[in-house]
């Protein structure tokens, strides 16, 4: 099967024929027919984090496809459904994370492209626990960005506990802070987004961010600070260290920070402030398959659709360029070529 394969790190993928891998018993077999672009592909393939994805590596942890082979041992899911593979490849069910809803804090936990081979490629592994169906008005391309941006920016604000009529600050309108304004608007929280450049602005606007700050123009916690008095909720998807030293200074009093953005460094966090303005700092992972069926939804019921451009795998290289250097607008799909 065709796959783009990463070998070194920082170096550019291959596209290759490799072996379609053999189900156990466990597992289900994956036709893709589609998979976002995510820059935590680009991280993994950088070798950017304190833990190293395996190498050689198939990245890609938003695959969605049809089951063409089961395992075995599963008997909730049969050959044609269509389901995506998320980040949460699995996880042991057993552990306390497990059994209070929190798998994705799992310490045994697989993530897809990163610990094993993941959606870049013709067909997929997948651990037929851990798949999530896709609603049946939800198309292959419209479905494949819910399954990490989607359903990460829709955690991160769930765990924000912003209310409705309050005010989000989505810093970051990239992949997954396009995500993050409609899914805070149909929620029910009016939106300041944050990121650079005319088109992301239009973007945004278009979306129904009711402000937009050019962090090259402006400061956007001087901004924030000003056009609201601070928002009661940040979610930080920007990959660098200085966005989220702006996300710290521009929520109110009392308010909440999301982290979700991995930038490899540091965030100082001022104690005093923190305690006496009684900020909260929350770190943010993925989300649970439950997160990921809520999440869908919202797709299905039409309140939320990926702004997407359709590419040939063959073009990865590429788009890894242009998301490094911040230049793409909404989430960038690859087709495999089969029928999306
Ligand atoms: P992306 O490249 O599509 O978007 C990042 C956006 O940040 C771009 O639009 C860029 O212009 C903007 N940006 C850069 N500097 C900024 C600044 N100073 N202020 C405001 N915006 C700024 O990337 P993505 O796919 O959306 O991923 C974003 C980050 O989230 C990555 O680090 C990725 O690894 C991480 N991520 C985390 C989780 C999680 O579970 N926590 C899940 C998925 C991705
Ligand atoms: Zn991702
Ligand atoms: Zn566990």
């Amino acid at each position: 099967m065709k796959a783009a394969v990463v070998s070194t790190f920082k170096e550019r993928l291959e596209i290759k024929d490799i072996a379609i891998p053999d189900v156990g018993a466990k597992d289900v077999l994956v036709k893709i027919h589609a998979c976002g672009i995510c820059h935590t592909d680009l991280h993994a393939c950088h070798g950017d984090w304190p833990v190293k994805p395996k190498l050689p590596l198939v990245p890609g942890h938003e695959g969605v496809g049809e089951i063409v082979k089961l395992g075995s041992e599963i008997h909730h899911l049969k050959v044609g459904d269509r389901v995506g593979i998320p980040w949460l490849f699995s996880a042991c069910g057993q552990c306390d994370y497990c059994l209070e809803g929190q798998e994705t804090l799992c310490l045994e936990q697989q993530n897809a492209g990163y610990s094993v081979d993941g959606s870049y490629a013709e067909y997929c592994l997948a651990n037929g626990d851990y798949v999530v169906k896709i609603p049946d008005n939800l198309s292959f391309v419209d479905a494949a960005p819910l399954f990490c941006a989607g359903v990460t920016t829709y955690k991160a604000l769930k765990v924000s506990e912003v209310k409705p009529g309050q005010w989000m600050a989505i810093v970051g309108a990239g992949g997954l802070g396009h995500l993050a304004i409609q899914y805070a608007l149909a929620m029910g929280m009016k939106v300041i987004a944050v990121d650079t450049g005319a088109e992301k602005m239009a973007l945004a606007k278009k979306l129904g961010a009711t402000h937009f700050i050019d962090f090259k123009h402006d400061k956007p916690s001087e901004k924030i600070q000003q056009l609201v008095g601070g928002a009661h909720g940040v979610v930080c998807t920007a990959v660098s260290k200085v966005a989220f030293a702006e996300s710290y200074r521009s929520v109110r009093r009392g308010g909440s920070i999301v982290l979700v953005g991995l930038p490899p460094e540091e965030m100082p966090i001022p104690i005093f402030d923190t305690v006496l303005n009684a900020v909260k700092v929350i770190g943010s992972i993925v989300g649970t398959r439950k997160d990921l069926k809520e999440c869908l939804q919202f797709a299905a019921d039409g309140k939320v659709k990926a702004i997407i451009e359709v590419k040939p795998l063959e073009q990865i290289n590429e788009i890894f360029a242009d998301m490094l250097k911040g230049e793409i607008t909404g989430r960038i799909v690859v087709d495999m070529g089969n029928e999306a």
